[in-house]
């Protein structure tokens, strides 16, 4: 389960440099490196969404759904299930 986490995470980063050097290339902006750190979580709740494998917890409130370690939503502070 610490692989498939592993994995995920250095392919969220790995996505992310790649659509970054992609969005410069093709754009010019440095605008774009503004928005790479938002793309591993993206790419985090993605896999959590398919299910993975990985334990997927939910947020009773707001349904925020996380495969991470987080034991509380990061929005309302009420404990994941
Ligand atoms: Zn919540």
């Amino acid at each position: 389960m610490v692989g498939s986490r592993t994995a995920t995470a250095v392919g969220g980063v790995a996505g992310s440099l790649f659509l970054t050097g992609a969005l410069y290339y093709y754009t010019g902006q440095l605008l774009v490196f503004l928005a790479a750190p938002f793309v591993p979580l993206l790419f985090h709740r993605r896999a959590g969404d398919a299910g993975d494998g990985a334990e997927v917890r939910t947020c009773p409130v707001c349904g925020y759904a996380s495969a991470a370690d987080h034991a509380y939503c990061p929005h309302d502070g009420t404990k994941l299930e």
